[in-house]
């Protein structure tokens, strides 16, 4: 059989513990037997970090500066236990962190759907996409517990001298005070990304934010997103067929809930945490969801939403068997080429990459599926390890089931 030809390599960002034996197993089982798979490899295994004091993590991100394209497998952020277990010279940052900062996006998360599985939300039929913006507010507050009687005021002293003065609150008694910010840059670019991927993914945008109480701030994000819309993208977005919708959180609130789904939901900082908590439980599992971050400047990374799944790899240290779900990993590689194929012109490895996806969920529909899934899973289901999920999805993948 021919393999399919790539022309300009993915970023392989490789990752820890159980993610990195499902990585080589998706790789060796479902990828190089039908894709002369190019790669630049990056290895962000936690001890390959330490030993390069982490520049392999900016070398991966200036890769995918370059190329355009990366997929990452899940890594560990170490704490104070990892760093003992690991005997590393440093607390090294979070890999995603350091990435996400060279090259400044917005993270999107969307859920993988299947049948059997069905979201706690009756209307729900297709999968929403959360888009976080991952900068500032509360996540970089300031803050005092107010002891007792006085005035909170808030101040801003510009280069020039000049002040900017408000009362915040008189205090008649003990309380708490809170400083927040934002920027415009962060912003702008926070949009600029929303904005092309819907264009990528042509879904509608709806962005949310509570600027009929915070008339200033939250007001802030709304004018960006309207005026980079009306000068960059309007047109795009009507030949495209979608649309830009603001709206009130609160309103947001109630029409994701009586929506069929099918678009992406733009938030600030804290109303992206939260609810992408809530849609990824209401859809099933944190093992179905997938994750792409997005620069403004148009490059992609790829990988799952969840971590290296530490308790299964313990066990497979021990030698038993996992039944680990890398279908959300699955979708990473299938995400970073299809994209390739797109920007390289590579239709046969677009086409690969969706069969790639249909041979997966074909899979699960016919009642195979790893452990987790198959708990959630109305009517009869077969769970399976790891290995023999893989070798059934390569069969259909062969035509051969
Ligand atoms: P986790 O790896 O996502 O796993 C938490 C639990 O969720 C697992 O123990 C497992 O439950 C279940 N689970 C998650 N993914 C699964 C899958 N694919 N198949 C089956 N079950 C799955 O989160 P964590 O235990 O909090 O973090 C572990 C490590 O991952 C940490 O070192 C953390 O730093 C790192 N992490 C990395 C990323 C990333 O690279 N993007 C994200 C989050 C966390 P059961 O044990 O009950 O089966
Ligand atoms: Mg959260």
């Amino acid at each position: 059989m021919n393999k399919i030809q790539m022309k300009t390599p993915l970023v392989e960002m490789d990752g820890d513990e159980m993610t990195r034996i499902l990585w080589a197993e998706i790789k060796k089982e479902l990828l190089e037997p039908f894709v002369d798979l190019k790669t630049e490899y990056y290895d962000l295994g936690l001890k390959h970090r330490d030993e390069t004091n982490d520049q392999v993590t900016v070398d991966s991100a200036n890769a995918t500066l370059k190329y355009g394209v990366a997929v990452k497998c899940a890594t560990i952020t170490p704490n104070a236990q990892r760093v003992e277990e690991y005997s590393l010279k440093e607390m090294w940052k979070s890999p995603n962190g350091t990435i996400r900062a060279i090259l400044d996006g917005t993270v999107f998360r969307a859920p993988i759907q299947v049948n059997g599985v069905h979201p706690t939300v009756r209307t729900w039929k297709k999968p929403i996409t959360i888009a976080r913006h991952a900068y500032g507010d509360v996540y970089k507050n300031s803050e005092i517990r107010i002891p007792g009687a006085g005035k909170a005021e808030i101040v801003f002293t510009g280069a020039d001298g000049k002040e900017i003065r408000q009362t915040i609150f008189d205090f008649k008694g003990p309380g708490v005070v809170q400083g927040i910010h934002n920027l415009d840059k962060s912003i702008e670019s926070f949009a600029h990304s929303c904005f092309r991927y819907a264009l990528s993914i042509r879904q509608d945008l709806w962005f949310s934010t509570k600027d009929t109480i915070s008339k200033t701030y939250d007001h802030r994000f709304k004018d960006i997103f309207a005026e980079i819309y009306e000068r960059d993208y309007k047109e795009a977005f009507e030949k495209a067929g979608i649309t830009y919708f603001y709206t009130l959180i609160d309103d947001a609130v109630a029409r994701v809930v009586r929506s069929e789904g099918g678009f992406i939901w733009a938030c600030k900082n804290y109303d992206g945490d939260v609810m992408s908590d809530m849609l990824a439980t209401a859809f099933g599992s944190l093992a179905m969801m997938t994750s792409v971050l997005v620069s403004p400047n148009g490059q992609f990374e790829y990988e799952a939403a969840h971590g290296t799944v530490t308790r299964h790899y313990y066990r497979y240290l021990k030698g038993e068997e996992t039944s680990t779900n890398p279908v959300a990993t699955i979708f990473a590689w299938s995400g970073a080429l299809q994209k390739r194929g797109e920007m390289d012109n590579l239709p046969d490895l677009q086409a690969f990459a969706d069969r790639l996806e249909k041979a997966t969920l074909d899979t699960i529909n016919d009642g195979i599926m790893t452990k987790d899934l198959a708990l959630l899973c109305e009517g009869g289901a077969k769970a399976v390890n790891s290995k023999e999920f893989l070798s059934e999805i390569r069969k259909r993948l062969e035509g051969n089931s």
